[in-house]
Protein backbone atom coordinates (compact mmCIF):
# COMPACT_ATOMS: atom_id res chain seq x y z
CA UNK A 1 0.00 0.00 0.00
CA UNK A 2 1.42 3.35 -0.81
CA UNK A 3 0.68 6.04 1.36
CA UNK A 4 0.66 9.38 0.07
CA UNK A 5 3.50 12.13 1.62
CA UNK A 6 1.71 13.56 3.89
CA UNK A 7 -0.42 11.14 5.71
CA UNK A 8 3.81 9.99 6.37
CA UNK A 9 4.75 13.16 7.47
CA UNK A 10 1.77 13.51 9.77
CA UNK A 11 2.86 10.13 11.15
CA UNK A 12 6.67 11.02 11.25
CA UNK A 13 6.55 12.46 14.90
CA UNK A 14 4.93 9.39 16.07
CA UNK A 15 6.50 7.56 14.08
CA UNK A 16 10.16 8.85 15.51
CA UNK A 17 8.92 8.71 19.23
CA UNK A 18 8.24 5.06 18.51
CA UNK A 19 4.62 5.68 19.71
CA UNK A 20 2.98 4.44 16.56
CA UNK A 21 2.08 0.53 15.79
CA UNK A 22 4.09 -1.92 14.29
CA UNK A 23 2.02 -1.84 11.11
CA UNK A 24 2.14 1.96 11.12
CA UNK A 25 5.91 2.02 11.18
CA UNK A 26 6.46 -1.01 8.36
CA UNK A 27 4.30 1.21 5.61
CA UNK A 28 6.45 4.35 6.96
CA UNK A 29 9.65 2.42 6.23
CA UNK A 30 8.22 1.48 3.27
CA UNK A 31 8.00 4.64 2.15
CA UNK A 32 10.93 6.01 3.60
CA UNK A 33 12.70 3.65 1.41
CA UNK A 34 11.48 5.36 -1.38
CA UNK A 35 11.28 8.67 -1.23
CA UNK A 36 13.79 11.28 0.08
CA UNK A 37 11.81 14.23 0.57
CA UNK A 38 10.46 12.00 3.16
CA UNK A 39 13.51 10.87 4.74
CA UNK A 40 14.67 14.87 4.85
CA UNK A 41 11.70 15.36 6.74
CA UNK A 42 12.30 12.62 9.13
CA UNK A 43 16.12 14.36 9.10
CA UNK A 44 14.32 17.96 10.05
CA UNK A 45 12.43 16.57 12.79
CA UNK A 46 15.28 14.57 14.65
CA UNK A 47 17.28 17.85 14.30
CA UNK A 48 14.71 19.53 15.90
CA UNK A 49 14.51 17.46 18.61
CA UNK A 50 18.51 17.20 19.13
CA UNK A 51 18.95 20.88 18.78
CA UNK A 52 15.55 22.36 20.18
CA UNK A 53 15.42 25.59 18.67
CA UNK A 54 15.44 28.24 21.81
CA UNK A 55 14.54 32.20 20.48
CA UNK A 56 16.49 35.17 22.11
CA UNK A 57 13.05 35.55 23.89
CA UNK A 58 12.76 32.41 25.83
CA UNK A 59 16.89 32.76 26.79
CA UNK A 60 15.72 36.23 28.56
CA UNK A 61 13.05 34.91 30.10
CA UNK A 62 15.18 31.84 31.23
CA UNK A 63 18.20 34.24 32.85
CA UNK A 64 15.60 36.41 34.10
CA UNK A 65 14.13 33.25 36.12
CA UNK A 66 17.77 32.09 37.04
CA UNK A 67 18.52 35.66 38.36
CA UNK A 68 15.36 36.04 40.26
CA UNK A 69 15.73 33.28 41.46
CA UNK A 70 19.81 33.64 42.48
CA UNK A 71 18.82 36.90 44.14
CA UNK A 72 15.60 35.88 46.10
CA UNK A 73 18.12 33.03 47.04
CA UNK A 74 20.18 35.56 48.75
CA UNK A 75 17.69 38.42 49.54
CA UNK A 76 16.24 35.22 51.83
CA UNK A 77 19.53 34.19 53.11
CA UNK A 78 20.56 38.02 54.20
CA UNK A 79 16.78 38.14 55.70
CA UNK A 80 17.76 34.77 57.80
CA UNK A 81 21.21 36.34 58.50
CA UNK A 82 19.46 40.02 59.63
CA UNK A 83 16.96 37.94 61.67
CA UNK A 84 19.53 35.35 63.05
CA UNK A 85 21.84 38.42 64.32
CA UNK A 86 19.71 40.57 65.73
CA UNK A 87 18.37 38.11 67.85
CA UNK A 88 21.83 37.16 68.88
CA UNK A 89 22.91 40.79 69.91
CA UNK A 90 19.59 41.05 71.83
CA UNK A 91 20.06 37.47 73.90
CA UNK A 92 24.39 38.72 74.69
CA UNK A 93 22.81 42.03 75.56
CA UNK A 94 19.57 40.48 77.97
CA UNK A 95 21.70 37.61 79.17
CA UNK A 96 24.87 40.07 80.15
CA UNK A 97 21.91 42.16 82.19
CA UNK A 98 20.33 39.08 83.58
CA UNK A 99 23.60 37.41 84.49
CA UNK A 100 24.65 40.70 86.06
CA UNK A 101 27.96 41.54 87.93
CA UNK A 102 29.58 40.49 90.97
CA UNK A 103 32.08 41.59 93.53
CA UNK A 104 33.72 38.23 94.91
CA UNK A 105 35.32 38.38 98.39
CA UNK A 106 39.14 39.49 97.34
CA UNK A 107 37.72 42.40 95.20
CA UNK A 108 37.39 41.01 91.19
CA UNK A 109 35.00 42.14 89.24
CA UNK A 110 33.13 39.24 87.62
CA UNK A 111 31.42 39.91 85.27
CA UNK A 112 30.16 38.18 81.94
CA UNK A 113 31.98 40.58 79.63
CA UNK A 114 32.55 38.29 76.57
CA UNK A 115 29.38 38.67 75.82
CA UNK A 116 29.32 42.85 75.22
CA UNK A 117 31.91 42.27 71.99
CA UNK A 118 29.83 39.23 70.92
CA UNK A 119 26.48 41.36 70.98
CA UNK A 120 28.81 44.03 69.47
CA UNK A 121 29.64 41.40 66.57
CA UNK A 122 26.12 40.52 66.41
CA UNK A 123 24.93 44.21 65.62
CA UNK A 124 27.81 44.63 63.10
CA UNK A 125 26.77 41.21 61.24
CA UNK A 126 23.23 42.75 61.03
CA UNK A 127 24.09 46.22 59.83
CA UNK A 128 26.10 44.13 57.05
CA UNK A 129 23.51 41.95 56.05
CA UNK A 130 21.16 45.01 56.27
CA UNK A 131 22.98 46.53 53.53
CA UNK A 132 23.65 43.31 51.62
CA UNK A 133 19.67 43.20 51.58
CA UNK A 134 19.23 46.70 50.38
CA UNK A 135 21.87 45.95 47.28
CA UNK A 136 20.26 42.92 46.57
CA UNK A 137 16.74 44.73 46.05
CA UNK A 138 18.27 47.65 44.39
CA UNK A 139 19.85 45.36 41.86
CA UNK A 140 16.47 43.80 41.38
CA UNK A 141 14.43 46.25 40.94
CA UNK A 142 16.78 47.46 38.21
CA UNK A 143 16.47 44.66 36.53
CA UNK A 144 12.69 44.50 36.63
CA UNK A 145 12.67 47.86 34.47
ZN1 LIG B 1 7.03 10.80 0.86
Amino acid sequence: MRLSCEIIRDLLPLYYDKVCSKESSSLIEEHLADCPQCVDELQKLKMDFQNPTITDGKVKLMENISEKWKRDKRVSFTKGFMLVSALGAMLCFIAFNVIGAEVLPDGTLVEPFALIPIGYIFILMFIISLICNFVFLKKYKIKIK
